[in-house]
């Protein structure tokens, strides 16, 4: 199969113009061209079907006959995935399905490329050959450009786009997704850039359609610095300083030529630099869908974004006009940049079909207080721009077209909210303390300097976990110690004298810097986090030593996370303690902790408790490794609980030898933010608990109101009895609720 692309795709035009049914054209043309016997179209029919509707080379009789469904097979595979399939021998493929009206044995080999348009799979396109063979990287580049092509025709040749419902549906629909950021929105959805039609694709002069690359791409480059420039540095402004963090991230990856050249060779094969820039986005939108890092797949969503951000320059549109009030965005997903041209619009929520808590919109959306949804898939199949929607920040959930009593009881909750919010605000500058007069420090856990404007949002009182790592991960390095100074310093200083517990680099497991190659089958209990700064120790005494200088003689406190030993923990006691000598000034207090993540800590106290200066519970991993469940895995998310007998016990006999230590404990988990959580720790003994900033106000108000006396032994009661419950959580939560408790 040998191919001059830019005669099929001249070809290919002529024909669009010429024919009114061009499939059984196209395919002959293909087959021919490329030089294959078999040229297959299969279209995505309504319920998931694709179905046979043209073909050179196969049985013509099958078409309008031979289905498949969507994951059946290896058309369906193909549609179900995206990818491109490229098979020798596809009779043996596992996935094969046999139908036998095709006619297709005595073809081995296949290729096999998804036709895709807005992100939604239109069909397959298939070539096959009787010789088993690889076909080439070029044959594929080249069949994926006709898929491009075919994308355009296909819509009028009945392609269901992967829909579900028709136009104007008007049945309510639930999206359940994933939270990431709390709150609740009513109102019209708007959609983010999901159906850009009408755009040229086949070009006479790829000279002339690589200067217009060129100079949009400045133009982009420019209004990005604008943008970025816009944002100010700090001050009251905290929401907008909070994104420049990620901006900054975001705009390295700007800069990185490698993408723009990939679409100065798309151009060259032929297609405008509008087809081009869209057909590397597509690309990178597929290649985010196999890639399970983290921190990977946020990289190539800017890249997506910024793609998406060069079409738009390209095409001179117009910046966003107005949209209605309390408009709710609805994207596949979303760029950090986008996020805040919406905001700047005045959204008033948005659900991202493709997005996790982890990702930069959902730092971006809570830095900017948007309440957000994630993993809300199908959503964009079945919505139309002005249907209303309730959108559910605290359950992660969408509903479309809201039945009018769903409706009602929504605006009830938001005014309900409105009422909390207000008495929230009245304790922001109060200390956290019981109803019965116990003080419980609630603290804030920090990844990004941008997090630091939450210190005085919330009230907390201090910092109780900052995870250095993130910083590390968001700008793909590590770095230098003097850059880790400042970030450090940075934090002393916005703390404005309240602590700051700083915990050293706990790389690894779902953490991984670019370029890392993780060979083990079990990362969260490989090696990661003090087992790297232990065996790497250079890398561990530079950051002690940022952190020493970052404190330039104020009190300085770090703790070790992933501590499974106390030797462990001495080993890296003694690199700080050696580091310390060296650094001057001294810190005026230097207090050196341990995380308790590993259950193993438990039967080390006697020595442990000797040698810490105190102890902060990781609730995430300590339950992960408790009950030997991946923290990762949603299915497990509801069936280990903080609020179990075995957790209970845990906690409490850690206070009570700790206690008789004097050695103080903490919690800093996600648990912590959660208010049953909050006020069960603060009973079994816990005075100190650090969380995200959204939890803080919430369990300040918990608390208020808990009479720790009087919870105590209901408490102790409630663990006696029911003996072998999966979790105690109903209990606690009747009696909260009983006693009228702000839950
Ligand atoms: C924990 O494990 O509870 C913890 C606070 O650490 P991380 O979530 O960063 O692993
Ligand atoms: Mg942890």
């Amino acid at each position: 199969m040998t191919l001059a692309p830019r005669r099929l795709l001249s070809r290919l035009r002529d024909l669009r113009a010429r024919a009114a049914a061009p499939l059984p054209e196209l395919v002959r043309l293909v087959a021919a061209e490329l030089v294959s016997e078999v040229c297959s179209v299969y279209v995505q029919r309504p319920g998931d079907i694709l179905e046979l509707a043209a073909t050179e080379g196969l049985n013509p009789k099958a078409v309008g006959t031979t289905r498949l469904r969507v994951g059946e097979g290896i058309v369906g595979l193909c549609a179900s995935t995206a990818a491109v399939m490229n098979l020798p021998d596809a009779q043996n493929h596992p996935s094969f399905a046999y139908r036998p009206e095709t006619g297709e044995d005595p073809f081995a080999s296949l290729m096999a490329v998804p036709v895709r348009r807005s992100g939604r799979t239109l069909g397959v396109l298939v070539v096959q050959n009787r010789a088993p063979r690889h076909f080439t990287e070029q044959e594929v580049d080249d069949l994926e450009t006709v898929a491009m092509l075919l994308a355009e025709m296909l819509p009028a040749s009945g392609a269901a786009e992967g829909r579900t419902e028709g136009l104007g549906a008007t049945v309510p629909r639930v999206f359940a997704g994933t939270a990431l950021m709390a709150g609740i929105a009513i109102g019209p959805v708007v959609l983010h850039g999901t159906r850009r039609t009408g755009i040229k694709l086949l070009a006479d002069d790829p000279e002339a359609e690589l200067k217009r690359l060129h100079e949009a791409a400045e133009r982009m480059q420019r209004g990005l610095d604008a943008l970025i420039a816009g944002v100010p540095t700090g001050g009251r402004s905290a929401d907008a300083s909070a994104s420049r963090e990620v901006l900054e991230a975001y705009r390295l990856v700007a800069a990185d030529a490698g993408w723009l050249r990939r679409v100065g060779e798309v151009i060259r094969g032929g297609l405008t630099a509008e087809a081009a820039v869209q057909r590397i986005a597509g690309e990178m939108h597929d290649r985010m869908r196999r890639i399970s890092d983290a921190y990977l797949r946020e990289r190539l969503a800017d890249m997506e974004d910024l793609a998406n951000r060069l079409l738009t320059t390209l095409m001179g549109e117009e910046p966003r006009g107005p949209i209605p009030p309390g408009a709710i965005l609805l994207a596949r997903r979303l760029g950090p940049a986008e996020l805040l041209d919406w905001h700047a619009a005045g959204i008033a929520g948005v659900a991202i079909e493709e997005a996790s808590p982890s990702g930069h919109a959902a730092i971006l959306a809570r830095a900017l207080d948007i309440p957000a949804v994630g993993a809300t898939r199908g959503m964009l199949d079945t919505a139309e721009p002005g249907d209303e929607a309730v959108l559910d920040g605290d359950e992660g959930q969408l509903v479309l077209r809201p039945e009018a009593d769903v409706r009602q009881a929504y605006a009830r909750a938001l005014e309900a909210r409105g009422a909390r919010y207000a008495k929230w605000a009245t304790l922001i500058n109060r200390p956290g303390v019981t109803a019965d007069g116990t003080a419980v420090s609630l603290m804030l856990n920090v990844g990004l300097s941008m997090e630091l404007a939450q210190l005085d949002r919330t009230g907390a009182a201090g910092i109780g976990l900052f995870r250095t790592e993130i910083a590390m991960l968001a700008r793909g390095a590590i770095a230098d110690v003097g850059e880790q100074a400042a970030i450090y310093a940075r934090a002393l200083d916005e703390a404005k004298g309240r602590p700051v517990l700083f915990r050293t680099l706990d790389l690894g497991a779902d953490k991984l810097l670019p370029g890392t190659v993780v060979e083990e089958e079990n990362p969260a209990m490989g090696w990661r986090s003090l087992r790297v700064g232990l065996d790497r120790p250079a890398l561990l005494r530079r950051q002690l030593r940022a952190l020493l200088l970052a404190a330039g003689g104020r009190p300085l406190s770090v703790m070790f996370p992933m501590v499974a030993t106390v030797s462990e923990f001495r080993a890296a006691k003694a690199l700080l303690v050696a580091e310390a000598r060296r650094i001057r000034p001294s810190p005026e207090r230097l207090s050196i902790g341990t995380m308790l993540e590993i259950p193993a800590l438990m039967w080390q106290l006697p020595e442990l408790l000797k040698e810490t200066d105190f102890i902060s519970i990781g609730t995430n991993d300590l339950l992960q490794f408790l009950f030997a469940a991946d923290r990762g895995t949603p299915s497990l998310y509801e069936r280990y609980d903080v609020l179990s007998q075995p957790m209970l016990d845990l906690v409490d006999q850690l206070v009570v030898a700790a206690r008789a230590a004097g050695v103080p404990v903490s919690v800093c988990g996600e648990a912590a933010s959660r208010p049953i959580e909050a006020m069960t720790l603060a009973a079994l003994g816990v005075t100190s608990l650090s969380m995200p900033a959204s939890g803080i106000l919430p369990v300040k108000a918990l608390l208020a109101d808990v009479d720790l006396t009087e919870f105590r032994p209901v408490l102790a009661a409630i663990r006696r009895g029911d003996g072998g419950a999966i979790s105690l959580r109903d209990p606690i939560a009747n009696w909260a609720r009983e006693r009228g408790l702000p839950l």
